[in-house]
C-alpha cells in the first residue's frame, strides 16, 4: 500500500491508483496483465520506498502487444481517417491530460524524484507537443502532383504501422509527447516500453487514451525490464519504426537489433553538454542560470551544461559566485515546498554521482564544491549535494556523462579555444554560449559539433524547434521538427502512363 512521504498529501486519484494493486500494462484498450506474473516495484526516490508493483512484461507478452499495435493500425480505422478526424480524437485527448494534469504531475513526481513545479512543466510540455503536431499534420499535403512528361504521378504519404519507443527514466511524460506525439498523428499506432524506475505516468496516460475514446490498440504501453521486455520489442519484426532514448551503451544495442530487421531507427543519447562563458557577461546572471541548470532535476538531463568553459578573465569572481550558490543549494524531499533540489531517481545512480566524484579528483580535479551523500532528515531517498569540480577536462569526470548535479570548470583565453574545447567531446547534444557580443553569440553557436547550440540559456524547448544529438548523442534525425513528422510517414509514388 503506497504511502505519501511525511508532510504530503497524496491527490484521490493518486492514491487510488497506487493502492490499485499491481499495475498492468494497456494493450488494446485494455488493462493487461504481463502473463509470468511477476512485478517489479518503483520507488519513490525520495523515500526510497515502493510505490506500486508493475507487471513484468515477459518477450512473448510484448510480441503479443505489437500484434495488436499492428492490427489495430490495419482495422480500426485510425490510419485511413482523415488527418483532421484523427485531429479530434487527439484534441480530446490532450483536453483530458489537461483535465488531469495535476495528477499526471504528482505521480510524476513521486515516481521520478521531481520537484512538483518541474513536473508541472512536463505536463505542459507533453500536451503542447501533442496538440503542435496534431495541428501541424492537418496542414500537410498527403498527395503531391508530379510534373512527368507523358505520365500522370504523385507521391502519396502513408503512415508506417505499428511504431515501437523505449523511453528512459528521466522524463517520462515529456518525452512521451516528444517521441509519439508527431507518430499518433500521422496516423500510426504506438507500443511503449517505459523505464522500470518510472512506469506509472505512461500508464495512466495510456488509460486516459482509451478514456478519450482513442480506438483500441492505437495506444498500446508494455512495462518490464529493459532486457527482456525492452529487447523483445526492439528485436520485433512487427515493429515498422523504432525510437529510443536512453544511453549509448543500449542504444547500440537497439540499434543492432533494429538493424537485423531492416527497421528504421531513432536513437536520442547522452550528452555531455558544454557552456563556453565570455567575459562580458553578466556574471552573477549568468552564475545563476548554470547553477540552475546543473541543480535542475537533480542534473539527470541529457543536454545539461556538464562542462562550464570560462573567460580566464572572469574565472575566479565566477567560481566564489558559483560555490556560495551551490553550497546554498536546499537538498530536500520533492515534494517539499522549500526544496530546492531532491533526490537522484535510485540507489545505482547515487552511487554513480559519487563515484565519479572520486574518479574525477583522483583523476586531478580539484573540488571547488565537494559534493557527496546528502542527508534529509525524515527521509531515507537518494540524495547527493551538486558539486563543482575545476581543472583540465582531461578527466574521466569531464570526459563521461554522470547523470548528476556535478558541474566541471575550466579556462580559456581565446575564441577560438573556447569552442575547441567545447567541441572536444565524444557526445554531441547540447551547448551553450554566453556572451552580450551578438556577433560573437551566433558564430560560436553555430561551430558547435552539436544538434542544440543555445545563446544565454540552457535547457530550452519550445515546441517547433527541433532537437536531437550527433555522435554519440544520437542518430535517426532527432524529434520535435516538421521533419520528425515526416518521418513518420512513407513516401510512395504512384504512376500511371498516360
Ligand atoms: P538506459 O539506456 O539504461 O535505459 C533506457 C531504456 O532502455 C529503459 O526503458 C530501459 O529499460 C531500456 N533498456 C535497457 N536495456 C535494454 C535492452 N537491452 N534492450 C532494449 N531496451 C533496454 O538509460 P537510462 O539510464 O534510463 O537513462 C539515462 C540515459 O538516457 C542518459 O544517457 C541520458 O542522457 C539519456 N537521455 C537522452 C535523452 C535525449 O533526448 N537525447 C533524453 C533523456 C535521457
Amino acid at each position: 500500500m503506497a504511502t505519501a512521504a511525511p508532510g504530503v498529501s497524496l491527490l484521490p486519484e493518486v492514491e487510488s491508483f497506487l493502492n490499485s494493486g499491481p499495475l498492468a500494462g494497456v494493450v488494446g484498450g485494455k488493462d493487461t496483465a504481463g502473463t509470468s506474473g511477476e512485478t517489479i516495484p518503483t520507488r519513490d526516490p525520495g523515500t526510497g520506498e515502493v510505490l506500486a508493483e508493475v507487471h513484468a512484461f515477459t518477450a512473448a507478452d510484448v510480441d503479443a502487444g505489437v500484434a495488436v499495435a499492428n492490427e489495430a493500425f490495419r482495422k480500426s480505422g485510425w490510419a485511413t481517417m482523415s488527418p483532421n478526424d484523427r485531429g479530434v480524437h487527439l484534441h480530446r485527448f490532450a483536453d483530458i491530460l489537461e483535465k488531469n494534469q495535476h495528477v499526471l504531475a504528482q505521480l510524476e513526481a513521486l515516481d521520478c524524484g521531481k520537484l512538483l513545479p518541474h513536473a508541472a512543466g512536463d505536463v505542459g510540455n507533453l500536451i503542447s507537443t501533442l496538440r503542435f503536431f496534431t495541428d501541424m499534420a492537418g496542414h500537410v499535403q498527403r498527395r503531391n502532383a508530379l510534373a512527368v512528361a507523358g505520365h500522370e504521378a504523385w507521391t502519396i504519404r502513408n503512415p508506417w504501422g505499428a511504431c515501437g519507443f523505449i523511453f528512459p527514466w528521466n522524463f517520462p511524460l515529456l518525452l512521451f509527447g516528444w517521441g509519439t506525439s508527431p507518430a499518433l498523428a500521422a496516423g500510426n499506432t504506438v507500443i511503449v516500453k517505459p523505464a522500470e524506475d518510472t512506469p506509472l505516468s505512461t500508464i495512466y496516460v495510456a488509460r486516459l487514451a482509451r478514456e478519450a475514446g482513442l480506438p483500441d490498440g492505437v495506444v498500446n504501453v508494455v512495462p518490464g525490464s529493459g532486457a527482456t521486455a525492452g529487447a523483445a520489442l526492439s528485436a520485433s519484426p512487427g515493429i515498422k519504426r523504432m525510437s529510443f532514448t536512453g544511453s549509448p551503451e543500449v542504444g547500440r544495442l537497439v540499434g543492432e537489433a533494429c538493424g537485423r530487421n531492416l527497421v528504421p531507427v531513432k536513437l536520442e543519447l547522452g550528452g555531455k553538454g558544454a557552456a563556453v562563458v565570455f567575459e562580458d557577461v553578466d556574471v552573477e546572471e549568468t552564475a545563476t542560470k548554470l547553477v540552475g541548470a546543473i541543480t535542475f532535476h537533480t542534473g539527470q538531463v541529457c543536454c545539461d551544461a556538464t562542462r562550464w568553459v570560462v573567460h580566464e578573465s572572469i574565472y575566479d569572481d565566477f567560481m566564489s559566485r558559483c560555490q556560495s550558490k551551490l553550497q546554498n543549494v536546499h537538498v530536500d524531499y520533492q515534494l517539499s515546498d522549500t526544496c530546492g533540489m531532491g533526490p537522484v531517481v535510485n540507489a545505482k545512480q547515487r552511487e554513480r554521482v559519487l563515484s565519479y566524484l572520486e574518479k574525477g579528483v583522483a583523476g586531478g580535479a580539484e573540488a571547488v564544491v565537494a559534493g557527496g551523500a546528502a542527508d534529509v532528515p525524515g527521509h531515507d531517498g537518494y540524495f547527493v549535494k551538486p558539486a563543482l569540480l575545476a581543472g583540465s577536462f582531461d578527466n574521466v569526470a569531464a570526459r563521461d556523462e554522470i547523470f548528476g548535479p556535478v558541474a566541471f570548470v575550466t579556462k580559456f583565453k581565446t575564441e577560438e579555444e573556447g569552442i575547441a574545447i567545447a567541441n572536444d567531446t565524444d557526445y554531441g547534444l547540447a551547448n551553450s554560449v554566453w556572451t552580450t557580443d551578438l556577433g560573437r553569440a551566433a558564430r560560436v553557436a553555430e561551430s558547435m559539433v552539436a544538434g542544440n547550440s543555445w545563446i544565454n540559456a540552457h535547457n530550452v524547448f519550445p515546441a517547433g524547434v527541433p532537437y536531437g544529438g550527433v555522435n554519440k548523442s544520437g542518430m535517426g534525425g532527432g524529434v520535435n521538427s516538421i521533419e520528425t513528422l515526416f518521418d513518420y510517414w512513407r513516401s510512395q509514388s504512384v504512376v500511371r502512363p498516360l
